[in-house]
């Protein structure tokens, strides 16, 4: 029987993170779960050994703490066994930009986008040296949506789908494959800590579909995965434009319409 590699879920206490860990499971995977609520975690570690087998750690971290992310780090670098990362932990944080105190903003750019860039870190060289393993970040269509108002996260799940796009063009000839998953609303308590009513909203995915689709994208080693978009052209379409653009970038002078205003300003 070949061993399948353990599975390390951060955000997995509720939501998102926890479906991925009853998948996973239920695929036959070891799972290591990390979030804050241990409770939550133990509960859901003892439902999922009964009805699948699986061995599950759960490693209580919260991923806004320095000692308790090296400790998620130091399991990533030095556990063997682990061979998925599931970069899924995250939060929204409530009202707009001025109303977000800076302290605020700062724990959710260290939870949304630090805690994934260094998890992805101490798990890369080891995955880099087997030539193999799985990085899945968890992004969000508001990080290409800064129409929906929410600056500070939507710039976070910015960072997680360029870090995972670039990841993937640097480790994937080593064999390594990083996926970044772009949900839309999902049915989550996120809403909650991000002060919205999600029955509000025109539409609204449930959890486990969002996560069985992502599955799909996965399993079909996508790069990007959207489970949400009906035409798959749409994003084709913009990665073509903005890959059009890259031959024109760099220029030894600036562009004309910026040249002449500059000449005669000057
Ligand atoms: P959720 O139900 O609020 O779950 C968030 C998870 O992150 C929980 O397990 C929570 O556990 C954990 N977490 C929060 N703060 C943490 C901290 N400081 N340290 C460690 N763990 C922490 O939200 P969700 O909707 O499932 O979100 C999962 C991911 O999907 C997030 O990255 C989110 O941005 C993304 N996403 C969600 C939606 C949506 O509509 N729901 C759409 C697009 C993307 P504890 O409280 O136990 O720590």
């Amino acid at each position: 029987m070949i061993n399948k590699p353990s599975v390390l879920i951060t955000g997995a206490s509720t939501g998102i993170g926890a479906v991925y860990a009853d998948r996973f499971a239920r695929r036959g995977h070891d799972l290591v779960l990390v979030a804050r609520d241990r409770q939550r975690m133990e509960a859901l570690a003892d439902r999922l050994r009964q009805e699948t087998g699986v061995a599950v750690d759960v490693l209580q971290a919260d991923l806004t703490d320095a000692r308790d992310l090296a400790l998620v780090e130091a399991r990533l670098r030095d556990d063997d066994r682990i061979g998925i990362l599931v970069n899924n932990a995250g939060t929204a944080p409530a009202g707009g930009f001025v109303d977000q105190t800076p302290d605020e903003i700062a724990r959710v750019v260290t939870l949304n986008a630090m805690a994934p860039v260094r998890l992805a870190r101490a798990v890369a060289p080891r995955f880099v040296n087997k030539g193999e393993g799985s990085i899945v970040n968890i992004s969000s269509v508001v990080g290409v949506t800064p129409e929906y108002g929410s600056t500070v996260y939507g710039a976070t799940k910015a960072f997680v789908l360029l870090l995972s796009q670039s990841l993937h063009f640097e480790l994937g000839p080593k064999g390594v494959y990083v996926q970044a998953v772009v949900p839309a609303a999902t049915r989550t308590e996120i809403w909650e800590h991000a002060g919205k009513n999600v029955d509000t909203l025109p539409a609204v995915m449930d959890a486990g579909e969002m996560v069985d689709a992502a599955l799909v994208g996965f399993d079909r080693r996508e790069t990007v995965t959207v489970p949400s978009l009906p035409d798959p052209d749409q994003w084709t379409g913009f990665e073509t434009a903005r890959r059009a653009m890259i031959p024109n970038f760099n220029q030894v002078h600036a562009a004309e319409r910026y040249r002449q205003a500059a000449q005669l300003s000057n």
